[in-house]
């Protein structure tokens, strides 16, 4: 195993994001059904085939397939997550693309640059019921992982593992922001979906890094 790849090999990456969205687009707007409005698979979906699509006549690395993600996000897609997701992706590509090579502490970097943007732009707290709720946990397994030493693959697999943790607890939580807010004490009970579709993300890209690792 690797303990870094190039950044030129990373589109690969994106790509599985944007696999796993379109395999779960239904999954995630039934979650999202139960408590908001029930489009989020939906309007996920949307930008992550828009985005697809600009890879295929925009060929370019890790860096660049995030900054082409964030961008479709953000201009495109409606809903709460449009922005989030769309700074959250642009603030990731904006730490690693100074970087030719991506190892431990640069994906730390890019980690915690788009976490921050996600909790400065929504300002929602760990314990709201939100996609904030898989992100932290997941920075804080994948930051105390590299801080122990631990190879990168093994810090990845700790990330993807606390967003699903992460994800779990926003059952027992009522909703604080969004629209699932709405419902108060009637969203205990049910997953968030942002916080599902942000676990199936990290997971992803924990998998396709991975294997990026073991290759060559
Ligand atoms: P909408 O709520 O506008 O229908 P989506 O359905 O696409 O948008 O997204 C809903 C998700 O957005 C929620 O499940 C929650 O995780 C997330 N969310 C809403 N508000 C915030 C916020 N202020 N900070 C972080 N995440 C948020
Ligand atoms: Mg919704």
């Amino acid at each position: 195993m690797k303990e870094s790849f190039q950044d030129r090999d990373g589109q690969v990456v994106v790509r599985e994001m944007i696999g796993t969205i379109q395999e779960n687009f239904g999954l995630l707007s039934e979650i999202d059904g139960a408590v908001g409005d029930g489009d989020h698979g939906v309007n996920m979906n949307k930008g992550f085939t828009m985005c697809k699509q600009l890879l295929e006549s925009e060929p370019g690395g890790f860096a660049k397939a995030l900054q082409a993600l964030g961008r479709v996000l953000l201009a495109e897609i409606g809903g709460a997550m449009g922005p989030l997701y769309g700074s959250f992706f642009l603030d990731m590509s904006r730490a690693a693309r100074d970087h030719d090579v991506i190892d431990i502490d640069v994906f730390r970097q890019m980690l915690e640059r788009g976490t921050n943007a996600v909790s400065s732009l929504g300002n929602a707290q760990v314990g709201d019921k939100t996609m904030i709720d898989a992100l932290v946990p997941a920075l804080e397994a994948y930051r105390k992982a590299a801080a122990s030493g631990s190879d990168f693959a093994s810090a990845l697999s700790e990330m993807a593992a606390g967003a699903e943790k992460g994800k779990e607890s926003t059952r027992n939580l009522v909703a604080k922001v969004g629209r699932a807010s709405r419902l108060g004490e009637r969203s205990l009970g049910k997953l968030d979906a942002g916080a599902a579709s942000c676990a199936l993300l990290l997971g992803a890209m924990a998998r396709s890094i991975t294997t990026l690792l073991s290759e060559g």
